[in-house]
């Protein structure tokens, strides 16, 4: 290690994303992408950006997409904070909310990228089991003190919080931000942005990259009352002063636009979510029931390991956790009819 690095660089584990191949022959269900393309406004609004004023900055404080994404909510523009891709927008929140601070209440399964964070910003979580049925039990999120942060659903279980038992959790701890990352909410659950009105501790945060179809541009989104909105906006004025350029904030604008598109994709996802479950299902696998454009299922004889390695030899990627629990399941990313079809061809070759 060199002797330039800051002491704090060395106690950093860093977040090890889903391996993106190169070969694009593989049947690609590792990392929770769309199978559908984004919607063709999209496309004709970079486009239209390329062809345009790229040498220009973009606008630094993205005001279209934010008031875009107000008017979608019925929030006000105010409410509104967006970043490059959700994870980035997590990182601005731990910086504005949790940073330093003792008791970050966390699910022990849940998004890998937070116990990175709370390393990062020096925060101390408190990881609480999840239930027999892999659910959140929010009657477990008392005594708070940095905040709360949960994904709904949640990943990688796919399983969902209703928001009755959300309001358990902002009521029991209203002296902290109770993070609500909502990556997967589009696929069948219910949003919690409804709640903002009654909760000043409320952040919800929601991503471009799995609805909408924009994994590659990378925007997110963090929604709340404008006093946590401005909590956040201090921290990206005092380190990214472009936080989306003139392409993404217009893409961004035609996926909220072309609602019609959005809705009949998540609707081909959920139909498509149905499918496998129920093959998964016939060919002896446990399926967690799924709010999300993903599956997690563990097979009743086979070991997951030797699944996912079989798969991968016959050009099928899935997700598979070396982490207690649930190191016999497989998270299986929601893709076309074709690719599921192939999936359940190479599983029956094994199974
Ligand atoms: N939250 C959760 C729960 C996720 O699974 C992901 C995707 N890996 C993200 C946030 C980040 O998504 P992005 O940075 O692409 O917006």
């Amino acid at each position: 290690m060199s002797k330039f690095w800051s002491e704090n660089t060395k106690r950093l584990q860093p977040y090890v994303p889903g391996e993106q191949p190169k070969f694009s022959n593989l049947v690609k269900l590792n990392t929770n992408e769309n199978p559908f393309a984004p919607s063709p406004l999209v496309l004709q609004a970079m486009h239209d950006v390329v062809n345009g004023d790229l040498r220009l900055y973009p606008d630094p404080n993205a005001d279209n997409f934010k008031q875009t994404v107000a008017d979608y909510y019925g929030l006000q523009k105010s409410q509104v904070f967006v970043g490059n891709g959700s994870d980035e927008v997590l990182a601005h929140a731990f910086a504005a909310f949790f940073q330093g601070k003792q008791q970050l209440l966390m699910p022990d399964i849940s998004y890998s990228f937070y116990p990175v964070y709370c390393q990062l910003y020096d925060v101390k979580p408190r990881v609480i089991p999840l239930d027999a049925q892999f659910a959140i039990n929010s009657a477990d999120y008392t005594g708070a003190v940095a905040g709360v942060i949960f994904p709904n659903p949640n990943a990688p279980t796919g399983c969902i919080l209703p928001l009755a038992m959300i309001e358990k959790i902002l009521q029991a701890n209203p002296d902290c931000v109770v993070l609500v990352d909502e990556a997967y909410i589009d696929f069948g659950g219910v949003s919690a942005v409804k709640l903002i009105a009654d909760y000043p501790n409320l952040l919800v945060v929601q991503t471009l990259s799995k609805s909408r179809s924009l994994a590659g541009m990378r925007v997110g989104l963090a929604l709340g009352q404008a006093a946590l909105i401005e909590g956040l906006e201090r921290v990206k004025n005092s380190f990214n002063s472009y936080p989306l350029d003139r392409v993404a904030q217009a893409a961004a604008i035609a996926a909220f636009k072309d609602d019609g598109y959005f809705r009949s994709t998540c609707k081909k996802v959920i139909d498509n979510r149905i499918w496998l479950t129920k093959q998964l299902r016939q060919l002896g696998f446990e399926v967690l029931p799924s709010y999300a454009n993903f599956v997690f299922a563990c097979h009743v004889e086979k070991a997951a390991e030797e699944i996912a390695v079989f798969l991968r030899q016959h050009g099928v990627v899935v997700r598979h956790f070396q982490q207690a629990r649930i190191d016999n399941f497989l998270r299986i990313s929601i893709g076309t009819v074709e690719q599921q079809q192939r999936l359940i061809t190479v599983l029956k070759e094994l199974l």
